[in-house]
This record gives structure tokens, sequence and C-alpha cells, in this order.
């Protein structure tokens, strides 16, 4: 598509949107958390159970190979979507199995005590336990690179933090708190020079921008599926085809083997080392399927759509008095974290849930983060390109008559 399409005409894309929650119509402000899914998803999913519901890769009968040929071809429109090849791309649960399969096929045979990992403060629980088990089984050591207060990355102190022991770094090229667009093509340049493999969680990029791999020049891209119109348990793992090469199997079992004997078995070749056992097929074939929908959209499209609502939900909220947002950096996705003066962050997403609004309070599965800012948790207002003007101002409404009833 090349113009902006018609966002009412999107809107009537999701059926779920339609409903009513506590008798009020549901104003979903938690696509950070998972995204809505779109007609043309649930039917290709309902399609496959329906019509050609087969395992892969195994069968030779009609069933198995069309089965075979849907779920292939999502890894290629994933691929195209990412402009990478599609051997580089393995199909996985999510980011969560994408950064601990890097963790445990590439990071834990190479790493040596006194290596460092380095990471950021913003990252998910996802890009932190898994390398902290690592540094526990290799003698590596993690190092953590600060932030700015408006939630920026402090570049000057990551680059001055990237010396000769970092051997890997991880990073988000989105904040799912802070909604903070890290300019990763930067980092990752700055951590090649040195020769830092660098290691980008795209969870939250993905679902709102236009994401090119090779542009950004990481060693590894993590995405989860499910954030991004797809069905959940869905997910890549993108790396160059030279470390897919050189990495062993993190899980055995079926599909991820050429011969198995008693005394030997023989691996595929990437990406299927990677897929051991009966994959998501439904569910990757419904994420082909988000993929061509957010092609179809146009993903600057996307971006230039959620970039309103977010300058529109802003202006909004600071209106409100005692409204604290948290993470005010310049490059910003549509995700607004807040607080409201006394208030505890459950008892505002309690309280507009009973007016029809979902936002997610908690720590969001970023407790340093929250340690930074010295807050146990925040509400959080996650925007997509099916959200609406006028739920923008439902949303602020609603704010204003929970506050008042918490004053
Ligand atoms: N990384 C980020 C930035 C996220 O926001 C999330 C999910 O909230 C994850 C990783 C984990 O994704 P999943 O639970 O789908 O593996």
């Amino acid at each position: 598509m090349s113009g902006a399409p018609d966002w009412t005409v999107v809107r009537g894309d999701f059926p779920l949107l339609t409903r009513t929650v506590h008798g009020k119509p549901l104003v979903y402000l938690d696509s950070a958390n998972t995204g809505q899914k779109p007609e043309c998803v649930i039917a290709s999913v309902d399609d496959f159970f329906r019509r050609y519901n087969a395992n892969v890769s195994r069968a030779v009968h009609t069933l198995g190979s069309e089965a075979t040929e849907a779920y292939e071809a999502a890894r290629g429109k994933l691929a195209r979507f990412l402009n990478v090849r599609d051997d580089e791309l393995v199909l996985c649960s999510g980011t969560t199995f994408a950064i601990n399969l890097v963790a445990y096929s590439w990071a834990l045979p190479r790493l040596q005590p006194g290596d460092v990992i380095l990471l950021t403060r913003m990252e998910h629980h996802a890009n932190i336990v898994p390398w902290q088990l690592i540094a526990q089984r290799t003698g590596a050591v993690i190092r953590v690179a600060d932030l700015l207060p408006d939630g920026s990355l402090d570049l000057d102190a990551l680059f001055a933090a990237m010396t000769l022991e970092v051997k890997l770094l991880g990073v988000t090229h989105v904040s799912n708190v802070l909604g903070t667009i890290n300019p990763v093509a930067t980092i990752c340049r700055e951590a090649r020079k040195r020769g830092i493999i660098t290691v980008v969680d795209g969870s939250q990029a993905v679902p709102h921008m236009a994401v090119d791999i090779p542009a950004i020049g990481c060693d590894f891209y993590a995405l989860t599926g499910h954030k991004m119109c797809g069905p959940t348990g869905t997910g890549v793992l993108w790396a160059k085809r030279e470390h897919l090469e050189a990495m062993p199997p993190f899980l055995g079992g079926g599909e991820m083997i050429k011969e198995v004997r008693f005394d030997g078995t023989v691996f595929n070749d990437p990406p299927h080392r990677f897929e051991a056992g009966t994959p998501n097929i439904a569910g990757h074939i419904g994420l082909g399927a988000a993929v061509d929908y957010l092609s179809d959209l146009g993903m600057d499209n996307i971006a230039a759509r959620e970039a309103e609502l977010l300058a529109h939900a802003t202006e909004a909220m600071s209106q409100i008095d005692g409204l604290r947002i948290i993470g005010t950096a310049p490059d910003k996705a549509a995700v607004i974290s807040f607080l409201v003066e006394g208030a505890h962050a459950h008892d505002l997403a309690t309280l507009l849930d009973l007016e029809g609004v979902a936002v997610r309070s908690g720590h969001h599965c970023a407790h340093p983060l929250m340690q930074f800012f010295g807050v146990p948790a925040t509400c959080r207002a996650s925007f997509a390109f099916y959200n609406t003007h006028d739920e923008v101002e439902a949303f602020a409404a609603a704010l204003v008559k929970v506050r008042r009833l918490l004053a």
C-alpha cells in the first residue's frame, strides 16, 4: 500500500475490539504486552486446522506437503519482512526462547572466566536472566550500561563500557517500559569495531517500524510474533549464517537431525538444527499472515499513525495534575509509563479497567529499570495503529475520573 490506509476501516479488521468490558466499550492499551489479531490472522489459523492440519517435514502425503509448504512460506515472508535470508531465520516460540538459544548455543561454549557480558539497564528480564545463568556457568561477569534521566541510553557511558573484556552486548531495540528507541545501528557499529558480538531484542520494535536487520548490523536479532498481530508462541531468531553454522544444537530430538545412530548423530543444517520437535505450525502460518497484513498497511504508515497517537496521548496526559510520565526520550515508540501521585499502579489499573480501559501495571519484567527510577511499579499505556484518537480521549477522561476517586 502506498498512501496511508483508512484507519477506521483498519480498526474494523480486529473483531475483539468491538467488545465491552464492565459495560463500557473496550479501550485496549496493552499492545506492548500482546497485540490484538486481525481477522486474516485468525482465519489463516482456522483454515490450517480445518483444511490441512498435518505435521511438517515428515509426511509425504498431500496434507503434510501443504502444511510444510505453508510453514516454510511463513519463514520466507518473515525473511523478506526483515530483509534477510530464509536460511538465517530460526522459527521458535518467541524472544525468550531466541535469546536462550543464543545464550546456550553461542555463548556457553565460548565465554571464559573474566569475560564481560554488557547489558543495558532497560533490558527486559528475557535479555538479562539468560545471561546471568550463562555467567554463573562460565565465570563471565555482567556489566550494566546506565541511562540518562529521560530514559535514553547514556551512549558515552555505553561506548566507554565496551572494553577489551566485553565479548557480547545485549541491547533492546525499543524499551517495553519507556518506549525509548535505541540507535541500535550506531551501537552495533561501535561494538563491531571492538569485536563485540551483538544481540538485539527486537520484540518491541518490529510491531511498530520497518526493521532492516542488515542495516542494523547486529549478529543476532530476536523477536516475538504475538506483539506483531501474530499468534502467541511464535517468534524468530535471526543470526548471521556463520554463527548458525558454528553453533551446536540447543535442544535435541526430531527434525533437527540428518541421521541418528547410537554411536553418533549427524545434526541437520541450520536453521532446522535449532527447531527440534513439532513446531507451532498453525502459529507460524498465522504469523506469516500477520506479516502480509502489516506489509500491506505499510510499516512507515503504522509508525506515522502511532506517532500521532503518542503525541495526542502525551499531550492529554500532561494536562492531568499529579500524573508523572516515566520515560521522555526524544525518540519514542507509542508506549507511556506513568504514575499518579498517591496511587498504587495496580489500583490505578484496576479502576481504569472498570472504565473499560486495559493498561498494564507492575514491573513489566524490568526490575532493574524500576530500581533506576526508584519505583516498585508503573502503569503502562501502549498503543497500536488500531487505536483511535477517540480512545485517547476516553483514556484521558477515565484517568481524570480515577484520579478524583483516588484523591
Ligand atoms: N523483550 C521485550 C522487550 C519484551 O517486551 C518482551 C515481552 O514482553 C520479551 C522480550 C519477551 O517476549 P516473549 O515473552 O514473547 O518471549
